[in-house]
């Protein structure tokens, strides 16, 4: 599969607060050294818990806010350059979990879907465009008339359909999809993932899955990154990392997931409360919640490694393969 989307060791800093003289006081480091390619036709899930940074990471890779560390490549071109850049934006849309905040009241479903189109100049009058808003609502399984209706007249998923249908309009070959579905009934994540994924297979498009529903992410990803105070701790294949978890934190998340089969225990414990990331533990940032920390985790920030193929963790105590 080809490189569409690496991200290289991506930081993402925000000043909270500075001195008399306008000066970084105090810094949050809501990212931290991420690096991770998506792959063209792939969907990459992220999970973590709430706070993690996964959002952040998918915003600062985006685009939407400013990388303080690191570098971003579309089809191994450097988005810094400009006319890249262009491309980039263009072809690297976002879903939000929300999608009647990003969608404007005072639209019709018409207008919403229209305004990509018309920002890009992408049709030549009036009847070519009613005709592709129509063609969109059709793909995403919504009635042509939906056009003329505003969005709070719709359900949260039939929302959720007309934001998918909106990222759609500039024809993507990526979606970042930050919670698409948390807001949204059980009955209707199903129906909105299975029709991401048909999405995919028909257009070929790539998605970086953002949720905190890890077996959700589980049936929706190729890959699956695990995300704990704004560092990856681990990165592989999603049954790998879901069925054979090699990183104490994702045993942990893993052990958390209902399961109808009660022999399914493991003896795995978290301990605590997630640190604030204004005061993010020494070493291993996972060390004061990890039933196997010893001196070394709380002196030496572990380097993800791939300790078996395809299958990246950040800890000193799973060993093996190279460091990323
Ligand atoms: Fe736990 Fe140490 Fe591994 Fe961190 S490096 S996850 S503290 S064993």
């Amino acid at each position: 599969m080809m490189d569409l989307i690496r991200a290289n060791h991506i930081t993402k800093q925000f000043v909270v607060d500075t001195d008399w003289l306008g000066r970084p006081k105090t810094i949050l480091t809501a990212v931290h050294d991420i690096s991770l390619t998506i792959h063209t036709g792939e969907t990459v899930g992220l999970v973590g818990e709430s706070g993690c940074g996964k959002s952040t990471f998918a915003r600062t890779v985006l685009g939407l806010y400013k990388v303080t560390q690191g570098d971003v490549f579309y089809k191994g071109k450097n988005i810094k350059d400009k006319q890249v850049q262009q491309q980039y934006r263009r072809h690297v849309q976002m879903i939000f979990q929300d999608p009647y905040s990003s969608l404007n009241p005072r639209m019709t479903v018409e207008d919403i879907i229209s305004e990509p189109l018309r920002n890009y100049g992408l049709c030549r009058t009036d009847e070519e465009r009613r005709k592709k808003v129509s063609d969109l609502l059709e793909e995403v399984d919504m009635r042509p008339e939906a056009a003329q209706r505003y969005p709070h007249e719709f359900s949260g998923g039939q929302r959720q359909r007309v934001g998918i249908a909106r990222a759609l309009a500039v024809s993507p070959e990526c979606i970042f999809c930050d919670e698409p579905i948390s807001a949204l009934d059980v009955s209707v994540q199903v129906q909105i993932v299975n029709m991401m994924q048909r999405l995919q297979k028909e257009r070929g498009l790539s998605y970086l899955f953002i949720a905190h529903d890890l077996t959700m992410v589980h049936h929706m990803s190729h890959r699956i990154g695990v995300m704990y105070l704004g560092h990856l701790m681990e990165l592989g294949f999603g049954d790998d990392v879901y069925h054979q978890p090699l990183h104490p934190y994702t045993q942990i998340l893993i052990a958390a997931v209902p399961r109808p089969d009660p022999q399914y225990i493991r003896n795995v414990f978290v301990q605590g409360e997630v640190p604030s990331p204004l005061h993010a533990p020494s070493g291993c940032v996972f060390h004061t919640r990890c039933p196997y920390a010893d001196e070394q985790c709380r002196q030496c920030v572990p380097v993800m490694k791939e300790v078996e193929p395809a299958h990246w963790v950040a800890c000193h105590h799973v060993k093996g393969g190279s460091n990323v």
